[in-house]
């Protein structure tokens, strides 16, 4: 079954929660042992507890995307742990909202940083171990939100710094092609997470329905095959590619 992960190692940024957790546990019930690196320890760990109830191996690494040398730490662990990284997932990032004539510089770097520099940097890590092997697939986390504009429309530098990762993802499939890495990405669209029932969000809601031909957001469930079937043998021939998932 090339859908299968036995036997198969993977690094999720940001796994301690949402989405990054909705994808270490698919990858988890998919067959592979996974590696958790997040700022929380504590939801990481709880996460990583997830994924030995699944009868696979875990670990955690706490660290900050936007840090190289935690990247690679969180790299060297996973290699020293199991001697391999056949799947990167780089999947932490955060939202940010304000219009853009007053948009705070300092917002605009810290976004940046973990949404698009934080994504190479350990995409970087992970292909340094995967280049030897002649194998690899990253699988980078980026959003509908580097295709269009949506609701509420005052989040400029999420926006760039989602389109940014789309081309990155292309970029890094490019360059790393002829090492065997597939690279490609996921663009989730209004996704239901602890963010939609937050106060700055929940009236939005109905908006997105209305945009969404499918009536209704999404669910962490609805991006765990997708994370599976680009972490497996079935994508081989896959690279470069943005895979939106958005209810239409
Ligand atoms: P979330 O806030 O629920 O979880 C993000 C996780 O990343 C947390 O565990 C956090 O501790 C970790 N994290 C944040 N900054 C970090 C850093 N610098 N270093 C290491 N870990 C860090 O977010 P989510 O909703 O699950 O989103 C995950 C990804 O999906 C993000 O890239 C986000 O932009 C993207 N996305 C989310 C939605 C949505 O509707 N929720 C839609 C499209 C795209």
């Amino acid at each position: 079954d090339r859908l299968r992960l036995d036997g198969r190692v993977a690094l999720v940024t940001g796994g301690g929660q949402g989405i990054g957790r909705g994808f270490a546990l698919a990858l988890a019930e998919a067959g592979a042992h996974v590696a958790i690196l997040d700022l929380n320890e504590a939801t990481a760990n709880a996460v990583a507890g997830e994924v030995r109830s699944r009868g696979r191996e875990a670990l955690v690494v706490v660290g900050d995307v936007t840090v190289a040398a935690d990247c690679r730490r969180a790299v060297q662990a996973v290699v020293d742990r199991w001697g391999r990284l056949d799947v990167g997932v780089n999947n932490a990032g955060v939202g940010s909202w304000a219009d853009a004539e007053v948009y705070p510089e300092a917002e605009w770097d810290r976004v940046l940083a973990i949404n698009l520099k934080g994504v190479f940097l350990c995409a970087q890590a992970e292909a340094q171990v995967m280049i030897p092997r002649k194998y690899g697939k990253i699988i980078n986390t980026a959003s509908m939100s580097a295709h269009i504009v949506n609701r509420p429309q005052n989040q400029v530098a999420y926006n760039a710094s989602k389109a940014g990762v789309v081309h990155l993802t292309r970029t890094l499939a490019a360059e790393w092609a002829r090492y065997g890495i597939r690279v490609n990405s996921i663009s989730p669209g209004y996704i239901h997470t602890p963010l939609v029932e937050s106060e700055a969000v929940r009236h939005l809601v109905p908006r997105w329905l209305e945009a969404t031909p499918l009536g209704r957001l999404g669910e962490v469930e609805d991006l765990q095959g997708a994370v599976v079937y680009l972490a497996s043998e079935a994508s081989d021939f896959m690279t470069g590619h943005d895979l939106v998932i958005d209810g239409g």
